[in-house]
C-alpha cells in the first residue's frame, strides 16, 4: 500500500505543476469488465510536458505506476492501492488529418468512433478497428486486430517516450506479432500517438465494410456484458485436418462453458469470455482463468496463454 505521506506529497507537486489528477477513484468504473477497486491517485497528463512532470515527481518520490488506457483488456486488483495509475488525457484524446490520407491520431482516442470517423471520410482499410473497444494507446500496445486486421499493419509511425526521451518508430523497426509488441513485453515505453497513412476507397464498399464487421461481432460475442474480450490467446496449432485450433473449443471441449464462480461466468454463448453477472471480483474472474488453464492443460496437453493482462495484484 502507498504511504499517505508520499500521496499528499505527489498531490502538492501535481497541483503546483498544474498536472491534472484524481483521488480516490474507483477503477471498475474505468474498466469494460467494471471490476477494480479504489486507486488513491490516478494521474490524468494531457501534454508531453505533463507528462514529463509526472514522471519527474513519481520518480522523485519513488511512486511505482501502471499505465491504463479504456481499460477493456485489463482485470483490475480488487485492491489497486500500491501503485499510481497513469492515463492520459486532454491533447492525446484527440486526431487530424495532417494531410489526405495522413492521420495523427492520440492514444487516448476512443478506438471505436475514431477508426469509424475515418473510415466514413473515405479511407479504406481501418474498419476492422471500427469494433475493437478500448483507447489507440492500447490497441498499440497489442497489436489489436480482427477479420484478418491488425493495426500495425495500417501504422506508419508511433510515438512514445522512452528512457525519458520521445522517439518515433516506424512498425519495422519494432518488435511485434499477433496480439504482442516489445511495448507489453518490456513496459518500458508510454505510446504517445501514431500516424496512418491511408488510402481512398469508395464509400459505399466502405460503409459496407463497417456494417459486414458490426453485424459479425453482435453475432459472435455476448451482447452488452461486462467482459475484456478474449480472456486467452488462440494456440496457435492446428487440428487433425489442418484447421485452427480455437481456445473456445478447448474451453467447450473440456466442460466449462457456462460455469459460474461468485459474480463471474465463463460465457455460455462464446466461451473465450468471462463476464461480470453484476457482483464479480477479480478474484472470481481469476479462479475461473486458472481452473480453465488448469482443465485445458490436464485434458488436452496444450497451454493456453492469458490475453487479458492483470492490472495489480490478484490473488
Ligand atoms: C467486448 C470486447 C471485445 C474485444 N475484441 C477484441 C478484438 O477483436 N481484438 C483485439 O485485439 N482486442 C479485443 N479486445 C481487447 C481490447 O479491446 C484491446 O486489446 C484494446 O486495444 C485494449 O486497449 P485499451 O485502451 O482498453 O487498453 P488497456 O486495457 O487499458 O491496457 C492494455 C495494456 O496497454 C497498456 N497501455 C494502455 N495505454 C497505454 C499507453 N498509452 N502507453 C503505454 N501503455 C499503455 C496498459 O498498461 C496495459 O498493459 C476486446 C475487448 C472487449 C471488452
Amino acid at each position: 500500500m502507498l504511504k499517505e505521506i508520499q500521496i499528499r506529497e505527489a498531490i502538492q507537486n501535481l497541483q503546483a505543476s498544474q498536472v491534472p489528477f484524481r483521488e480516490d477513484l474507483n477503477l471498475a468504473s474505468l474498466s469494460s469488465f467494471k471490476i477494480g477497486g479504489i486507486s488513491p491517485l490516478v494521474v490524468e497528463p494531457g501534454e508531453d510536458e505533463q507528462i514529463y512532470s509526472c514522471l519527474s515527481i513519481l520518480q522523485k518520490l519513488d511512486l511505482p505506476y501502471k499505465i491504463l488506457g479504456g481499460g477493456s483488456n485489463l482485470l483490475i486488483s480488487d485492491h489497486p492501492d500500491d501503485f499510481v495509475v497513469f492515463r492520459l488525457s486532454g491533447s492525446y484524446k484527440t486526431y487530424e488529418m495532417k494531410e489526405p490520407g495522413v492521420f495523427r491520431i492520440g492514444a487516448a482516442t476512443n478506438t471505436t468512433p475514431t477508426f469509424r470517423q475515418i473510415s466514413q471520410k473515405g479511407y479504406k482499410g481501418v474498419e476492422f478497428l471500427s469494433t475493437i473497444p478500448g483507447w489507440t494507446g492500447g490497441a498499440v500496445m497489442q497489436n489489436a486486430g480482427c477479420y484478418g486486421g491488425e493495426l500495425l499493419d495500417f501504422t506508419s509511425k508511433i510515438e512514445f517516450i522512452r528512457n525519458g526521451e520521445i522517439h518515433s518508430k516506424k512498425p519495422s523497426e519494432i518488435e511485434y506479432g499477433y496480439r504482442f509488441t516489445e511495448f507489453l513485453k518490456n513496459k518500458d515505453s508510454i505510446i504517445l500517438r501514431l500516424e496512418m497513412k491511408l488510402d481512398e476507397g469508395v464509400l459505399d464498399e466502405i460503409e459496407e465494410s463497417l456494417k459486414d464487421k458490426r453485424n459479425k461481432r453482435n453475432s459472435s460475442q455476448p451482447e452488452n456484458k461486462k467482459s475484456a474480450g478474449s480472456m486467452f490467446k488462440n494456440p496457435r496449432l492446428k487440428d487433425e485436418q489442418g484447421n485452427p485450433i480455437k481456445a473456445w473449443q478447448l474451453i467447450d471441449r473440456v466442460g466449462l462453458r457456462g460455469r459460474i464462480q461468485g459474480g463471474a461466468q465463463i460465457s455460455p454463448e462464446h466461451c473465450n469470455f468471462i463476464v461480470n453477472l453484476g457482483t464479480a471480483t477479480a478474484m472470481d474472474v481469476h479462479y475461473l482463468a486458472s481452473l480453465v488453464q488448469e482443465k485445458v492443460h490436464k485434458e488436452t496437453g496444450i497451454t493456453l496463454n492469458r490475453e487479458v493482462e492483470y492490472f495489480g495484484s490478484i490473488p
